[in-house]
């Protein structure tokens, strides 16, 4: 049985579109967008969070934001688009499956909250 909410999205057990998929890793659509573009860009492995990754995950971590770029690219987002990772439950996570949140097509303001 998978144990991660997004272990379940990959397998199937919970539907969700899968926008895209390698051996590595998957993307989806979040369910509450933060903005009118709003993927999680995520690894196969389960990572809990990025503060628990090792050098094993090197390829892997350099894949997900390879993947963001290619994505952002073929969704036509004018290389305008931002990046987040939210480690640990007080800057905000709430899956312990590592993703990287891709957001698009609003104004992003700096510093974010
Ligand atoms: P975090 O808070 O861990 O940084 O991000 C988790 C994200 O997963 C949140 O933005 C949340 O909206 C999204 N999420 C939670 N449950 C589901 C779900 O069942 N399907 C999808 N597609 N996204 C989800």
């Amino acid at each position: 049985m998978s144990s991660t909410l997004f272990e379940k999205i990959i397998n199937r057990e919970i539907p969700s579109d899968i926008l895209y998929e390698d051996d590595l890793s998957f993307v989806i659509k979040d369910i509450n967008p933060q903005a009118p573009t709003h993927l999680l860009i995520i690894p196969k492995k389960v990572i809990p969070k990025l503060s628990d990754a090792s050098e094993d995950d090197q390829m892997i971590l350099g894949h997900l934001m390879l993947v963001a770029g290619k994505i952002a690219d073929q969704l036509g987002l004018d290389e305008t688009f931002r990046l987040v990772v939210n480690n640990g439950a007080k800057a905000g996570q709430s899956v312990f499956h590592l993703h990287l949140h891709l957001l698009s097509g609003r104004l992003l303001n700096w510093p974010p909250g």
